[in-house]
């Protein structure tokens, strides 16, 4: 059944979507279903998903073994407090998380959403440093460009331009905020280009409790690539004037920059591992925190007697066991192929790109595509292009980009990308 325009109306009125305006809404694009890697329109039009719902459906939509998994776990209790009672889906995930993620990660904190693992994380960081009788060391050093989430604490440890930080000025902790690595990815590293950082952590090492980084790959505040030899380096600089590091993993994790976490690609582990969007291959809302034995236990021997932190959807079942299923399928599968086979795919086929007056710059890695262009979209006029060439793509700013869930077949990679190609031209007139 086609939305009918009084429902249309209300979801204009009254309901918020992100990042929007209650005075002048945009249209939104109904949908009916989706199925593999196509968005079903309630007027029947199909689209090819380039956006993985945010990068969080990696298997596609509705998909046979993630349904049978929340079927069944729907039968047996869809959620129970966490609080002094435990389950199998919960237990079986950890299980999972702490064997399938760097060495060393291996107490599990599940929470809500990738926000919330970062709000987690920075908690984990300054309790620990707290329980070490150092309660001065309870800022954070954070990236230029970087995002980590919308929340208060994760807001302070985003880009200080584009994360916000004015209109909250006054209530955002202040936190510490360094360039990004000017090193690209696959480029020898440049000459001092860890400076900024070392030179932080060696005269406020007393007040910091931690860097906190995407690794490799800054997603929402830029679709930037940088070098594993840089993450290298953060690693040793981290252990060298102690001070912990959060990788925030929530976009790169379970393989989307083409190793399973973006820290293989430096051969490092951090202190604390933030995860999140795919981990349930996009059907809920869940995150986990995982860090070591050491903070976990440090912190367990503070004052506290615990870590300060338990909300009412902790370790829900059915986010679990979907959250299992998931991980399952990418195990079993070589997703590693996948990933490689996209990443070639994408190469190809968003190459002519480079070619239009409109557009600076042209990278892949992994299965992530971007067009960077030299001025911003209005997302306005845009929007409805690319409905019209059948795919779904939405950028912000400058950035078109491209994040398919891995079972997307190579017909439909080119027809995305000559879509997205064809809408630039036009605008280009
Ligand atoms: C999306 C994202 C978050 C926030 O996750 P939410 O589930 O939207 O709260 C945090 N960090 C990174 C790197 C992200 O991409």
């Amino acid at each position: 059944m086609p939305l009918t325009s009084e429902q249309l109306a209300f979801d204009q009125q009254h309901i918020w979507h992100p990042y929007s305006s209650m005075i002048n809404p945009p249209p939104m694009v109904p949908v009916e279903s989706a199925s593999g890697v196509r968005i079903r329109l309630s007027d029947g039009r199909e689209l090819i998903d380039g956006m993985a719902s945010w990068w969080s459906v990696i298997h596609g939509y509705n998909h046979p073994s993630l349904n049978a998994a929340a079927h069944a776990q729907i039968d047996r209790v869809a959620h129970v407090m966490f609080g002094g009672l435990t389950h199998e889906p919960a237990i079986e995930l950890s299980r999972k998380l702490v064997q399938m993620t760097p060495a060393g990660l291996d107490r599990v904190f599940l929470a809500d959403s990738g926000s919330v693992a970062v709000e987690v994380a920075m908690k984990m960081a300054i309790q620990y440093w707290h329980a070490r009788g150092k309660p001065g060391k309870h800022k954070l050093v954070a990236l230029q460009n970087g995002y980590h989430g919308d929340t208060f604490g994760a807001m302070s440890v985003c880009d200080p331009v584009t994360g916000m930080h004015e209109l909250f000025s006054g209530v955002l902790a202040q936190q510490v905020h360094i360039p990004r690595p000017a090193t690209r990815f696959g480029q020898p590293l440049i000459d001092g280009d860890c400076d900024a950082l070392e030179q932080t952590l060696r005269e406020h090492g007393d007040e910091i409790a931690a860097l906190i980084v995407e690794p490799i790959v800054q997603g929402a505040g830029g679709m930037y690539f940088y070098s594993p030899e840089w993450l290298k380096q953060a690693r040793i600089l981290c252990d060298r004037y102690e001070v912990l590091l959060i990788a925030d993993e929530i976009a790169t994790g379970f393989g989307r920059s083409g190793k399973l976490f973006a820290c293989e690609h430096a051969g490092i582990s951090p202190d604390i591992l933030c995860l999140g969007k795919a981990l349930t291959g996009g059907y809920m809302t869940l995150s986990a925190t995982l860090t070591t034995a050491h903070i976990g236990e440090t912190i367990s021997a503070g004052g506290a007697g615990c870590f300060m932190h338990g909300p009412t959807f902790m370790g829900n079942p059915l986010a679990c066991a979907v959250a299992n299923a998931s991980l399952t399928l990418l195990q079993e599968q070589d997703w590693q192929a996948e990933v490689s086979r996209i990443e070639t795919r994408l190469t190809a086929s968003l190459s002519p790109a480079a070619s239009l007056s409109g557009v600076a710059d042209v990278r892949v890695l992994g299965a992530i595509g971007v067009i960077e262009l030299h001025e911003a979209v209005s997302l306005a006029s845009v929007q409805p292009l690319f409905v019209e060439q059948g795919i779904w793509v939405r950028p912000f700013g400058k950035l078109v980009y491209v994040m398919p869930p891995y079972v997307m077949s190579n017909a439909d990679l080119d027809t995305l990308c000559s879509g997205i190609i064809q809408v630039l031209n036009a605008l280009e007139g």
